[in-house]
């Protein structure tokens, strides 16, 4: 694990307080590259996106959420990296604490770079084309660093894009976000808000097994 990594996610929240997991146990390691995605109804719904890299998830913070559409960029604003085992919570984050509100597992599954280059040198030139094997996300996409503003602002605000392919959808790429339930636990927000319904199926922590969380939501 890479816990300096983790200093600055540790340093925001109060894991006496909240539920979110403190990331200093193992998560097993899987055969491929994982990535979740977490609905999040913080002060501004927002959605967000996880890419498991070097030990820990590489995070960025996709305010409209995902559009499948190759035309639409969405801002994507760089976050602290979170624990593997992040990738497995669904709950509600304490009010005044840090990211106050309810969390939902709205996709997960596998990704990959997608040129012979590394994740971390696309990632460091702010460019990173990638490959999403999920079970609401898939095909070829791209994040890319917008350039520091005149006030030489950090740059942290990204956009992700849908590559064209054949999983793009022109004109009504968001309808992939009107869907209200879990991929881990079937449930909507209010469900979740509410302490209702199934847990979730873990993936992180039974080593990314596909299989288990497929019959799972499928059901
Ligand atoms: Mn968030």
């Amino acid at each position: 694990m890479a816990p300096t990594k983790l200093a600055k996610y540790r340093a925001k929240r109060d894991f006496t307080k909240t539920a979110e997991p403190s990331g200093r146990a193992a998560t097993p390691r899987a055969n491929r590259l994982r990535f979740v995605i977490q609905k999040h109804a913080a002060s501004h719904l927002h959605y967000d996106f996880r890419l498991e890299l070097d030990g820990v998830f590489q995070s960025w913070a996709v305010t409209k959420g995902p559009s499948l559409d190759p035309n639409v960029k969405r801002l994507a604003v760089e976050v602290e990296d979170h624990p593997l085992d992040y990738g497995d919570f669904e709950g509600t984050i304490p009010k005044g604490q840090y990211g106050g509100g309810t969390v939902q597992l709205w996709d997960r599954g596998f990704w990959e770079p997608e040129t012979s280059d590394s994740a971390e040198e696309m990632i460091r030139k702010g460019n990173l084309k990638f490959n999403l094997d999920g079970q609401r996300l898939k095909g070829s996409w791209v994040l890319v660093r917008m350039r520091t503003d005149k006030y030489g602002n950090k740059r942290n605000n990204w956009l992700l894009i849908k590559h064209d392919d054949k999983f793009a959808v022109e004109n009504d790429g968001d309808n992939i976000l009107e869907e209200d339930r879990s991929v881990a636990s079937g449930r909507a927000m209010a469900d979740i808000t509410a302490g209702k319904g199934k847990k979730p199926t873990p993936f992180m922590r039974k080593g990314g097994n596909p299989q288990r969380f497929e019959t799972a939501w499928q059901r």
